[in-house]
């Protein structure tokens, strides 16, 4: 009878201990294994709002939502870039220039990339621009791919990496509808097309990424760089400063709109908190915890 009682009470033990093991598993896991920032170089909400965007209205439908965070200034490409993936101003990530510039070597501040790898995470950065060759820290990248061309092309390179090798942080950049602004003007029927293809691109990462099975525990930020006015940009004004936010995915309240200031390095700090990954004292970006459950 006392010997039952003995087993009864190791039992019981194990059991509590397997619930408190359990516990801590749920409390450690990450918010998202895979974390995918979509930028569309340009795409100030104005016009993108004014797009056939099926795809990213869908977010907006069934995720969180800012249409008024906030780029760095100047808001131009490469230093706003550099911000969205520094989690810093540009006072601290020190990328001041635009153009590919091989002499000024790379970013010399953290990324989230390097801060990723720093937990053994996989990183891939696609980028229709070859100065973003700036950010590629050694060893901070498992894959970094430059296509030129169209939004589709870079879409079908970025989805076969994503079926084959499911990597926990993407950057995927279309540069596109940025270089139809400054030929034809921000808002323009050409543009909005643009935004359209970049839209379908986004369809097909969205198909890889249910291909791959790893939807319900993937996090997609649709975001940009900069907005614009005329065939320019770089400005003060709203239409050069605003950018979209949008998140969907695991976590991601439904239908919210994000009413607390977004500014674009806090992207950065976003994706390294859904991942778990700590995030650097000195950076100024904050997760934006009130889009998430
Ligand atoms: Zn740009
Ligand atoms: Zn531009």
């Amino acid at each position: 009878m006392i010997r039952d009682r003995r087993i009864l009470t190791r039992a019981l033990a194990l059991a509590f201990a397997a619930i408190l093991l359990t516990s801590a598993a749920a409390w450690s896991a990450p918010r998202a294994k895979h974390v995918f920032v979509v930028s569309l170089d340009g795409a100030g909400p104005p016009y993108l709002k004014q797009s056939n965007m099926p795809n990213v209205f869908g977010f907006v439908r069934d995720g969180a939502h800012s249409y008024h965070a906030r780029t760095t200034i100047p808001s131009v490409t490469l230093i706003s870039h550099a911000s969205m993936i520094t989690g810093v101003g540009p006072e601290k990530h020190g990328v001041k220039w635009n153009s590919h510039s091989p002499e000024k070597g790379v970013v010399s501040v953290p990324t989230m990339f390097s801060e990723a790898k720093k937990s053994k995470l996989s990183t891939a950065m696609f980028s229709s621009k070859s100065k973003f060759a700036h950010f590629y820290i050694p060893g901070s990248l498992d894959c970094m791919v430059i296509p030129s061309g169209d939004p589709a092309t870079a879409a079908e390179m970025t989805a076969t990496h994503i079926r084959r090798f499911k990597a926990n942080l993407y950057l995927i950049h279309f540069g596109e509808p940025d270089a139809v602004g400054h030929g034809h003007g921000w808002g323009s029927p050409e543009q909005k097309a643009s935004l359209a293809r970049c839209d379908e691109a986004i369809g097909v990462i969205i198909k890889a990424i249910r291909d791959a099975r790893i939807a319900g525990e993937s996090v997609i930020i649709i975001t940009a760089d900069h907005g614009g006015h005329d065939k320019t940009h770089g400005g003060l004004s709203d239409r050069d400063m605003e950018i979209p936010w949008i998140a969907w995915g695991a976590g991601v309240k439904k239908g919210f709109e994000i009413t607390n200031a977004v500014t674009t390095y806090d992207t950065a700090a976003t994706a390294l908190w859904l991942l778990d990954v700590p995030i650097p004292n000195e950076w100024d970006g904050k997760p934006v915890t009130s889009a998430f459950n």
